[in-house]
């Protein structure tokens, strides 16, 4: 959140990306760089060094990337000059990482950059985890890890906390902390970090953060697509592993963590930290009680049937794609207060959101008016249509009588301030190249995380474990409506 604005040039770099032919690097990161190349912040020196497995040269490489921002950039954005330009910063490298004979290969191109040693050296791992460590170890041994060079790990980081210790081990013995970027592209999202400024540069809505004033905090993401081709990674993940471990609990630190002395990269990271710490430890009676896992059958999705997850995958599984559950952060500041979340794919529709439901007015002030009067909430958009809005009560102008009416305060970022806002990986690649990792999760974060859903992940391995099934199209299972149900409540759907 801190340091230059978003459009400051960078310094020049190297950045290496192994996976560079992978899907993750042709649909996000190198659209990414595009747009901050054509914003002016990728200074001459910045190269981009593709490391794939895959047999292309560097004109194959540039030829594959061309076609991939054709796709995956809006058209109106894409200018041919930039293009040309970014084309140029291209370099391919193949190498198969686990072949230490050929590390040579990146080494001597490292080497021969114009910037000399001096240079920023970004290595970006959008491979398997298994490789991070090996990784490491192969870029310490040819002299590319320096006080210059920064690792940046994609999720997921481990499959539980012993595989998450034992990747943080191996990366660490090569690498500094303060120069490991582990990514959760959530916390690059304006409206994420919106969440902190509105909370923290505000003064009026800081004193009602509590339980005294909230009643509950609802956090949804959700997808409408099932898994398509990531079929066999997603069936040894499942949404707990997926989405709730890192992004949901991402959310919940924002929204929960106390004022930081100032949003720099360490009190950031300090305060998640605390919230991790006071969630409610599960026991398999709480994991039982308050936690829901479903997979999608088949239904009526966007009008068109859908198969169910068991027809993607090609086998029958006990894999969750659907997970919904309930917390609590406890602290003084949140003791009492329920955390519900949910995710799922093949849901109604692709939504993000964070609702904070407030308390109900103490005392009912217009017993003999007509119309609902609700709650207020402050519901914030992740995506699509990042922006805020808060659900007030209000008089219906009219004479005679008190009618109250629903309204809503509406601030949709595109209205607001106009312009695109930038996808978040951009945001997050221009920081990782200044060295700022207030938006990057620390190892303690990442493990304290794992533990949390650690009961969840025992209770669900056994063999009796079955997901609730849910018609795709919809909300997920019944059984995520009575979570709430049975404490008074109702999930905000999307109006
Ligand atoms: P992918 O299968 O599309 O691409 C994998 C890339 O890694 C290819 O470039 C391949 O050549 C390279 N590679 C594999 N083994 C290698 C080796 N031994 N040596 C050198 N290169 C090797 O995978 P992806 O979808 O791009 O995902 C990459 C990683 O990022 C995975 O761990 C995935 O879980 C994670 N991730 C992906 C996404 C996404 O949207 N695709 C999102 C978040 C995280």
């Amino acid at each position: 959140m801190n340091g230059p604005s978003v459009g400051t040039p960078v310094e020049p770099c190297d950045f290496t990306v192994f996976g560079g032919t992978g899907d993750l690097a042709l649909r996000k990161l190198l659209p990414a760089l595009y747009l901050r190349d054509r914003d002016g912040q990728l200074p001459d020196g910045f190269r981009i060094i593709g490391v794939s497995r895959a047999d292309v040269d560097d004109d194959g490489y540039r030829a594959m990337v061309e076609g991939a921002l054709a796709e995956h950039v809006a058209h109106d954005e894409l200018a041919d000059d930039v293009v040309r330009r970014l084309l140029g910063r291209l370099h391919h490298v193949t190498l198969d990482v686990e072949d230490v004979g050929a590390w040579h290969r990146l080494h001597d191109r490292l080497k021969d950059g114009a910037a000399g040693e001096d240079v920023i050296r970004v290595f970006y791992l959008a491979v398997a985890p298994a490789l991070f460590g090996p990784i490491c170890e192969h870029l310490d041994q040819v002299g590319l890890a320096t006080d210059r060079s920064r690792v940046v790990l994609e999720k997921p980081i481990g499959t539980d906390l012993a595989t998450a210790e034992t990747i943080n081990e191996a990366v660490g013995r090569v690498f500094d902390e303060s120069h490991i970027f582990r990514i959760d592209h959530y916390l690059g999202k304006e409206s994420v970090q919106n969440l902190l400024v509105t909370r923290f540069a505000n003064t009026f809505l800081e004193p009602l953060w509590n339980s005294h004033w909230v009643d509950h905090v609802q956090i949804t993401v959700s997808e409408a697509l099932g898994v398509g081709e990531r079929g066999s990674y997603y069936d040894r993940s499942g949404a707990l592993r997926d989405m709730v471990q890192n992004h949901l609990l991402q959310l919940v630190c924002l929204v929960a963590m106390e004022p930081p002395t100032y949003v720099d990269r360490e009190t950031v990271r300090d305060e998640k930290l605390k919230v991790l710490q006071a969630l409610r430890p599960l026991t398999p009676e709480l994991v039982d009680r308050d936690v829901v896992a479903g997979q999608y059958a088949a239904g009526l999705s966007g009008g068109v049937l859908a198969p169910s997850y068991a027809d993607e995958v090609g086998h029958e599984s006990s894999t969750e794609t659907f997970v919904a559950l309930k917390t609590e952060v406890q602290n003084w500041r949140w003791a009492g207060v329920p955390f519900y979340l949910r995710t799922g794919k093949r849901m109604s529709e692709r939504v993000s959101e964070i609702v904070v439901v407030f308390k109900e007015p103490p005392h009912p002030m217009f017993p003999h008016s007509e119309g609902p009067t609700e709650p207020n909430r402050l519901h914030i958009r992740v995506q699509p249509d990042e922006g805020m809005r808060l659900h007030m009560t209000a008089k219906e102008p009219g004479p005679g009588g008190i009618r109250l009416r629903p309204v809503s305060l509406d601030l949709s970022y595109a209205a607001a301030f106009g312009g695109r806002s930038p996808d978040a990986y951009e945001r997050l690649l221009m920081d990782v190249v200044r060295g700022n990792t207030t938006l990057f999760m620390r190892r303690d974060e990442v493990e304290a995380a794992w533990a949390w859903v650690t009961p969840i992940l025992d209770r669900w391995s056994r063999p009796s474990h079955r997901p609730r099934r849910y018609p795709a199209g919809t909300h997920g299972p019944v059984a995520a409506v009575t979570l709430l149900e049975r404490d008074g409540r109702s999930w905000q759907e999307t109006e």
